[in-house]
C-alpha cells in the first residue's frame, strides 16, 4: 500500500502526523509529507484512518 500528500492542499493540522506517525511527519516547508515508500503493514490501517481524517482530503491511498 502506498500513501501520499498533494501538499498544495495541506493545511498543516497535523492529524495525520498524530494519528500516523509510522507514514507522516511535518517536513522542512511545513506542510505534511509521507515520507516511507510503502505503508507498513502494522500502519496500514492508520495510514487510512489519516486519509479518512484529512479536513482537506489530500491524503491519496493506493491500495
Ligand atoms: S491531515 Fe491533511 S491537512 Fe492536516 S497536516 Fe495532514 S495532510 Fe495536511
Amino acid at each position: 500500500m502506498k500513501a501520499w500528500v498533494d501538499k498544495d492542499g495541506c493545511i498543516a493540522c497535523e492529524l495525520c502526523t498524530n494519528i500516523c506517525p509510522e507514514v507522516f511527519r511535518m517536513g522542512d516547508d511545513d506542510l505534511a509529507e509521507a515520507y516511507v515508500d510503502t505503508v507498513p503493514e502494522e500502519a496500514e490501517d492508520a495510514a487510512r484512518e489519516a486519509a479518512d481524517s484529512c479536513p482537506v482530503s489530500v491524503i491519496h491511498i493506493e491500495e
